[in-house]
């Protein structure tokens, strides 16, 4: 979900922005206020994620998916080596990519035996020296696994897809080479991606990248080569000056923890429930949970989107429920699930 005041605000001033008399969909992406608003969309993601000068943030289209491809063809030559860690299907689908562009990929972990509920240890792989970049998915989607440690990868360039984490909590940008996140979990609505690229990492793209996913080409048009998702980045601008104003990551970070900590805390004290992702594993944003009556996930689901809960359905090749709980969730929408899943379990175990 997205903040109500945000989509609120934007709905007052859809058929007039600015005093254009036109929405924002509809002046020209070259016009000086939009150029102006587009800039302040990335002053505000870079004072709210504290993204350091020597950073370029570009907001690009095709998704997070696009930058399993745009990232192999920025950073490397076919044949070089690329580090990875498989903690679900996010991961698969990031290392499936890398070996189509050609990439010799390593993965250093692979967390199949635990039905990828876990992550692997802090300290139990090494990154290759020689390897161009290390890419790992910080947060699992859709098995709703988290690391709770940023890995070290020596001097490795780090590549994250924080698709389903951004914005969720303080984030230290330097340790990182690329952070990508398509918009749509955190960030606002579909169609626009965020990169987040380490200067010395810009201007090696393969010849035949394709121009808007080249991350130089990009950056010297201010992501500006091809029409951008204009109603993507105005959003995302009114997006992080709720979140500034909420006080920022920290607070983010102690709202979601706390969202978090009541819903695993419930379900861990419930003999009807059970969340199987390992403790130190578990995601702030995406929880999942079985019930002891598998064939009534259909029931539950029904039952909880006629109660005005909805989208708890785990993803289609997990089955289960997954409470996508993303920062502009308040703790009474986490409250009102607790509530639920109590009274459900009353009805039914
Ligand atoms: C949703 C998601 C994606 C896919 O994003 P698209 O923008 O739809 O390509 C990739 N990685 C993670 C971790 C996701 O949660």
């Amino acid at each position: 979900m997205l903040p109500t005041d945000v989509l609120e605000a934007a709905a007052s001033e859809l058929t007039d922005w600015q005093g254009s008399g036109m929405s924002v969909m509809e002046v020209s992406h070259r016009g000086k206020d939009f150029v102006a608003a587009a800039a302040e969309t990335e002053s505000l993601l870079r004072e709210v994620m504290g993204v350091p000068q020597d950073y370029r943030v570009l907001f690009l289209q095709g998704g997070a998916s696009g930058q399993f491809d745009a990232i192999p063809m920025n950073l490397t030559a076919v044949g070089d080596k690329a580090n990875f860690l498989n903690t679900g299907q996010w991961s698969a689908k990031a290392i499936k990519a890398a070996r189509t562009q050609g990439l010799d990929v390593t993965v250093l972990a692979d967390e199949a035996a635990s039905n990828y509920t876990t992550t692997p240890a802090q300290g139990s792989f090494t990154v290759d020296p020689t390897a161009a970049y290390f890419h790992y998915t910080p947060n699992e989607t859709i098995g709703g696994v988290e690391f709770g440690y940023v890995p070290d990868a020596g001097g490795v360039p780090i590549v994250a897809d924080l698709s389903s984490t951004i914005l969720s909590r303080p984030i230290d940008v330097s340790k990182y080479g690329v952070i990508y996140a398509g918009a749509q979990k955190n960030m606002g609505p579909s169609g626009l991606c965020v990169v987040v690229v380490r200067n010395d990492l810009v201007g090696h793209a393969r010849p035949r990248t394709p121009a808007v996913w080249d991350y130089k080409a990009m950056a010297e048009s201010d992501s500006m080569l091809n029409t951008p998702p204009t109603f993507g980045l105005y959003l995302l601008g009114r997006i992080l000056a709720w979140v500034k104003d909420a006080g920022g990551l920290p607070a983010m970070g102690e709202r979601n923890h706390a969202k978090a900590a009541a819903l695993y805390s419930f379900i861990d004290a419930s003999e009807y429930y059970t969340n199987p992702v390992a403790l130190d594993s578990r995601s702030w944003m995406n929880v999942t949970f079985l019930q002891a009556k598998p064939e009534l996930d259909k029931t539950f689901v029904a039952q909880a989107s006629a109660a005005g809960l909805t989208n708890l359905a785990g993803h289609r090749s997990v089955g289960g429920m997954r409470a996508s709980i993303y920062n502009a969730m308040p703790a009474e929408g986490v409250q009102a699930l607790i509530d639920f899943m109590a009274d459900f379990e009353r009805r039914n175990a």
